[in-house]
């Protein structure tokens, strides 16, 4: 199967992010993969599925029961699958995925960030990612990554495996290398 998470985020936000979300996700389905999503319609995250359905892509939403009232359940989806808990959610969204895309989002998109990216550094799976620093929205937590790895505290091979890029064309190249 070949399948792309992406991990955005589900709050409001201007329409450059939105459509941003929409572009990856017809961007996605233009490629002829499978989008993975996190399940709700809210915010990115729905400009994310539209985008991929509006291109005819095919979408499977993973979401937690307790979330899908405040994430607004996707359930146009294809395939909409609802978990007891969120770790079970983030485990279903890593096992049918083949890489990953990482827009802006808030504290749920830099968890799910940190997780992918460290789950890659230490061997727990050797999917690609790739972050997308649009609107140099991450350039600040790159920024202290850079400091930290001069202070020592993060290894400079761990910052140098993350794949941050500009746009979404450069993500999906790379999100999508190992599907073929
Ligand atoms: P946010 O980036 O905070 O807007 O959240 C984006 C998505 O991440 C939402 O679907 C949240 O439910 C989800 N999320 C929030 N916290 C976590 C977490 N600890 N683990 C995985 N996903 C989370």
């Amino acid at each position: 199967m070949s399948a792309i998470c992406v991990y955005c985020a589900s709050g409001p936000v201007d329409k450059n992010y939105l459509e941003l979300a929409a572009q990856t996700g017809a961007a996605i389905a233009g490629a002829g993969h499978t989008l993975v999503s996190g399940g709700g319609s809210v915010g990115m995250m729905g400009a994310l599925v539209r985008g991929a359905r509006a291109a005819g892509g095919y979408t499977i939403g993973i979401i937690p029961e307790h979330l899908m009232r405040a994430e607004v359940a996707d359930t146009d989806s294809d395939e909409l699958i609802v978990t007891d808990t969120m770790r079970e959610r983030k485990r279903l969204m890593d096992e049918l995925s083949e890489g990953f895309i990482i827009l802006p989002g808030g504290i749920g998109t830099l968890e799910e960030l940190f997780e992918t990216w460290t789950g890659g550094f230490l061997g727990v799976h050797s999917k690609p990612m790739a972050l997308v620093n649009y609107d140099d929205f991450y350039t600040p937590i790159l920024a202290w990554l850079a400091d930290l790895t001069t202070r020592g505290f993060v290894a400079r091979h761990a910052v140098d495996r993350l794949q941050v890029v500009g746009d979404v064309g450069a993500a999906l190249a790379i999100a999508d290398s190992t599907v073929r």
